[in-house]
């Protein structure tokens, strides 16, 4: 028989208390009826289940548990859910460098098989991730921007020269969080082989990027890329994609 276990991390010790079984090893809760589905499910409601409380933790902001999770999911596979593994990572070290590109060569991975299994899903399920990466990187540059605020409050007007140093670090971090959202739109765009099923909420997840970068560039926050480029190069992509619609 199936042995009763949590699903997240796969300890065995789970504890009754107060009506809920919680795990002694990530204290993840489970009611009797989750844990008595645990045996009845088929693998598919299994995996559905398993999927549901990894967003469900992801979304309560418990990144570990929702790491754990995701990471079980993408060892059977699951390319999704590697993508959210590494956003997870990048969530509890937002400030590690390394986390971003594995965060962008997971999207592709994704992204590749998403628009081969069913290219009319993709924009959805794409923007949902892409979505996912903004709300890391406009956390990541909220964080270097707090930094510099507070470093910039304690200095006063004493150390001009180290005001500049930290006003770079900022504009550095911010810049490369700004740039991980980019990549990941040129990543969506130019994986679709048919610009003309993005949905209207792609577009203004892309403008919503191109906006960030222009209103933190007036700010001073961000000194890197050109707004009216990448505008013109998204604009291009709309309008061929509206095209490819008419036509068809
Ligand atoms: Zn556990």
């Amino acid at each position: 028989m199936k042995k009763i276990e949590c699903e997240v991390c796969g300890s065995q010790r789970l504890v009754k208390e107060a009506g809920r079984f919680i795990c002694r090893d990530c204290g993840v809760e489970y009611s009797l009826p989750e844990l008595q589905s645990q045996i009845i499910d088929s693998p598919i409601e299994r995996n559905q289940r398993l999927f549901k409380r990894a967003k469900d933790l992801f979304r309560a902001r418990e990144y570990e548990a929702a790491r754990q999770l995701y990471q079980r999911l993408a060892e059977r596979g699951d390319l999704s859910a590697e993508f959210y593994e590494k956003l997870c990572e990048a969530h509890l070290e937002p400030l590690r460098k390394d986390c971003r590109s594995a965060i962008l060569t997971s999207f592709q991975h994704s992204l590749e098989n998403l628009w081969n299994r069913d290219p009319d899903r993709y924009f959805k399920q794409a923007s949902q991730m892409l979505g996912e990466i903004i709300v890391f990187g406009l956390t990541v540059e909220e964080i270097y921007e707090e930094e510099f605020q507070s470093k910039a409050a304690r200095l006063e007007s004493t150390s001009m020269q180290t005001l500049k140093k930290e006003h770079e670090k900022m504009q550095e971090g911010a810049g490369a969080a700004w740039l991980l959202m980019d990549q990941a739109a040129h990543l969506c765009a130019e994986t679709a082989g048919d610009l003309s099923k993005a949905s209207s909420y792609f577009w203004e997840l892309v403008d919503a990027i191109l906006d960030d970068l222009s209103i933190n560039q007036k700010r001073g926050t961000i000194a890197l890329g050109d707004v009216q480029e990448e505008r013109m190069y998204f604009a291009k992509l709309k309008d061929g994609a509206k095209e490819t619609e008419e036509v068809n």
